[in-house]
């Protein structure tokens, strides 16, 4: 009770526009599909006028391609923008950066794999509609966000750091780890004991999930309503782990700060809701294409998020009821290169050889590749089983057409604990 005044009262001073939000996806939750599109358009009409009259950037694009927020009657008609990727954000930071003095402003910063630092500023709606779309997701599962919950994030925190983010921690009922040892991990599983959802890291939730199937004292007695995992890849071959340490699989959540929650998923399982309310998808050539309707002040227009996604089509319809369209899957990162003897393989090859090894077999491997120097890749794996040797050699041929060396070493520990867990690692370049 005390947890969720707090909650409250932080939630009403730094976004005081977020519970109405929320309250209103909660009620578009099961709009139809038809009533859903008729809202995104209106609210596009507004937003990209909003766009033209206040970003130099936006306004001269839009000039050039003849593009008038109010003429659009679907919003399909938004193709004739360009694309645009992170390159652009950074180059064009200023003149993108709407002139409007909102009332206001959180600041953010996101690093890519690039290491160049993204910087900008989110709206208050932006924000609030950001986090709406999220504790919409947690409602699916019976999840109120003040409830006790553990939380897994990287942890190179500073001394003087440490104690602010243990009191923001305090107010929101979430524990974490500050550092990583065996000890730690037993205490946070303690914790957890108590707690109503964990989120973070999947490679971490997996790591532990794992610890709390070793212990002796192993008893089933969590009351985890959801188990979380963003940022990273989702091996199929956690969920039996964590469905065995915590009686239920983990879910997923995918946005990134610059779109905010993009879909979250379905309780019935496997695929996500794409948030309409909040942004507009496309797959372009594979490729996820997100628009933010609620950028206002820093605008995120047919933006290339980096990632190969597959969208279902418009027949599909989920046994939930909500007729949000439907990411089926998100395949990997674009970008990053496996370098062969004689020619480039995206990585994302990767996902192919496990996925077809996985539905012949039956067998989910967890991997990481790691280049060291042209045409050579290790391919360490955790599993120790070294009679499927054999198969996978066979898949990587497939796609490899040994152009590439693999060196395949299995029962390989992948986590460090040092944060994100990246399944190909390139050094060259
Ligand atoms: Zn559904």
């Amino acid at each position: 009770m005390l947890h969720r005044l707090i909650y409250y009262l932080g939630m009403l001073k730094r976004n005081p526009s977020l519970l109405e939000y929320y309250n209103f996806l909660k009620e578009s939750d099961f709009w139809s599909l038809e009533k859903l599109q008729k809202y995104q358009l209106e609210k596009a009409k507004v937003f990209f006028q909003f766009v033209y009259e206040h970003s130099v950037f936006y306004r001269e694009l839009f000039d050039q391609v003849g593009f008038n927020a109010q003429k659009i009657t679907c919003v399909d008609d938004i193709k004739v923008l360009p694309i645009i990727d992170k390159n652009i954000l950074l180059r064009e930071n200023e003149r993108i950066q709407s002139d409007y003095r909102f009332k206001k402003l959180f600041f953010s910063e996101t690093s890519g794999t690039t290491g160049q630092v993204l910087k900008f500023y989110r709206n208050e709606e932006w924000e609030s509609g950001h986090r709406a779309a999220m504790f919409r997701g947690y409602h699916w599962y019976g999840v109120k966000v003040w409830e006790k919950n553990g939380y897994f994030w990287g942890y190179n925190i500073d001394k003087k750091q440490k104690y602010k983010v243990a009191f923001l921690d305090f107010l929101q009922n979430r524990f974490r780890m500050f550092s990583y040892d065996k000890e730690e991990l037993k205490r946070f599983i303690k914790r957890l004991r108590r707690a109503a959802y964990l989120e973070g890291y999947s490679s971490m939730i997996y790591e532990t999930a794992k610890m709390v199937n070793q212990l002796p004292e192993r008893k089933n007695d969590f009351k985890l309503k959801m188990v979380k995992g963003t940022s990273e890849k989702i091996y199929e071959s956690y969920q039996e782990e964590i469905q065995k340490a915590f009686g239920l699989k983990m879910i997923s959540e995918y946005g990134s700060t610059e779109s905010g929650i993009i879909a979250y998923e379905c309780p019935e399982g496997g695929h996500m809701h794409i948030c309409m309310e909040n942004v507009i998808v496309e797959e372009v050539n594979g490729e996820i294409v997100v628009t933010n309707l609620l950028s206002y002040s820093f605008p995120i227009i047919r933006y290339k998020l980096g990632d190969y996604v597959k969208l279902a089509d418009k027949t599909f319809r989920c046994k939930c009821g909500r007729e949000h369209s439907v990411i089926l899957d998100i395949l990997g990162r674009v970008g990053k290169c496996v370098k062969g003897y004689v020619q480039q393989y995206p990585s994302l090859m990767f996902y192919y050889v496990f996925k077809n090894i996985a539905l012949t077999t039956s067998i989910s491997l967890n991997y990481q590749a790691i280049q060291k120097e042209i045409g050579k890749v290790d391919l360490r794996i955790e599993q120790n089983q070294p009679e499927y040797q054999y198969i996978l050699q066979r898949e990587l041929d497939k796609y490899f057409k040994k152009d590439v060396d693999f060196k395949i070493v299995w029962g390989q520990t992948l986590h460090t604990w040092n944060g994100k867990l990246r399944d190909f690692i390139s050094e060259l370049d």
